[in-house]
């Protein structure tokens, strides 16, 4: 059995308190919210912090005010409220793994999840066995010896449709509050995964008002009742009658990112879907997807993958349309 190692618990009950704790606690200090991937990776010693403080008795981090979302509501909450019930994100939130995990994990903890890959879950024995690897404890990359760099996947299946959306996030630090891009919180490398600092706090997330957008996410996985995704489309339309006025595609599960096709808009924009707009969209996004082989199932297959799952998103879209 896999044991949570000592450590000190805090419960902070506002954001500055927080700063504080994460001020005294230094480098060895890491913010908690529902727990179910700092603890399970903390079993496996992929993170070891001496302190561990919570973020989830923060009331300005459970509030949901119009469009502005508390990172530590719950995934079973936020796919819940009526106003979001059938957004792209209300969609991802409830496709992340069991039930119970959806009960305790959080918005912000899915947002900032650790980057996954199958040299990396494992125990500490069985990393010890390799040697470890670039990501904790060890020297080399085992998918990719040769590489300079850690290529675990980003493994969220929220992350891809805020980018696609254009959601915004706030953070509070140690040098006050900043507003970043969804997309710009993300870096493409498996360690550094995050633009945010270790001592800042994703307070909310802004979402975007509705004003003719529609978005979609689709999911690829092995056990349609738990798994992580190895592959995520989220697809964002900005409509202008029956055109397409700017269009977005974001994949997951693919890259250490959440990785933007940048061609999605010239395949897509200024005249209403067809077929062959839809099958120009896929291509552009089969030729960028570049899973390696550190997830589940074949990695040809999960490339081939994308076109399928690229035009059955965008379908529902023309579907929805209609
Ligand atoms: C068996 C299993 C299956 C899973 N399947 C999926 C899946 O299909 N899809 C998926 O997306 N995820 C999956 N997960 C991962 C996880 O359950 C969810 O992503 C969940 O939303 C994480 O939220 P949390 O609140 O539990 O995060 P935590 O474990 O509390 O935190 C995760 C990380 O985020 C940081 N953090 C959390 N909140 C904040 C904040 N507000 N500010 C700054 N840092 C913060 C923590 O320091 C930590 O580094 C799975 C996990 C397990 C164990
Ligand atoms: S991609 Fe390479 S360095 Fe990164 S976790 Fe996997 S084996 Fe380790």
């Amino acid at each position: 059995m896999l044991r949570l190692p000592t450590f000190r618990y805090l419960q902070p009950r506002t954001l500055t308190e927080a700063l504080r704790m994460k001020g005294d606690a230094g480098p060895e200090g890491m913010f908690v919210a529902g727990g179910t991937d700092l603890y399970p990776n903390m079993k496996r010693r992929h993170q070891e912090p001496k302190t561990v403080i919570s973020l989830m008795a923060i009331p300005e981090l459970q509030r949901v005010d119009g469009w502005n979302v508390g990172t530590c509501v719950t995934l079973s909450t936020l796919s819940n409220i009526p106003t979001f019930q059938h957004s792209a994100f209300a969609t991802a939130a409830r496709l992340v793994s069991t039930p119970l995990l959806r009960n305790m994990g959080t918005l912000g903890g899915n947002l900032c999840l650790d980057t996954r890959c199958n040299y990396y879950n494992q125990g500490y024995e069985w990393r010890k066995s390799i040697d470890f690897c670039m990501k904790k404890d060890g020297k080399i990359c085992w998918v990719a010896p040769s590489s300079p760099r850690c290529w675990a996947v980003s493994s969220s299946d929220v992350a891809p449709v805020m980018v696609a959306i254009g959601a915004e996030y706030r953070l509070v630090g140690p040098q006050g509050e900043r507003v970043v891009p969804a997309a710009r919180f993300y870096h493409n490398d498996g360690i550094n995964y995050l633009t945010k600092q270790p001592d800042e706090i994703l307070v909310d997330v802004r979402l975007p008002a509705p004003n003719g957008w529609d978005a979609v996410y689709h999911k690829l996985r092995r056990r349609g009742s738990f798994d992580f995704p190895v592959l995520g489309v989220a697809a964002w339309i900005q409509w202008n009658g029956k055109n397409v006025a700017d269009a977005r595609i974001v994949l997951g599960g693919v890259a250490s990112y959440p990785q933007e096709i940048s061609e999605a808009k010239a395949a897509l924009g200024g005249r209403p879907l067809s077929d062959e707009s839809i099958a120009a969209a896929a291509e552009a996004a089969y030729r960028p997807s570049k899973p390696m082989d550190n997830t589940d199932f074949d990695l040809s297959w999960r490339k081939q993958m994308t076109r399928v799952y690229v035009t059955r998103a965008i379908e529902e879209l023309r579907t929805r349309r209609r």
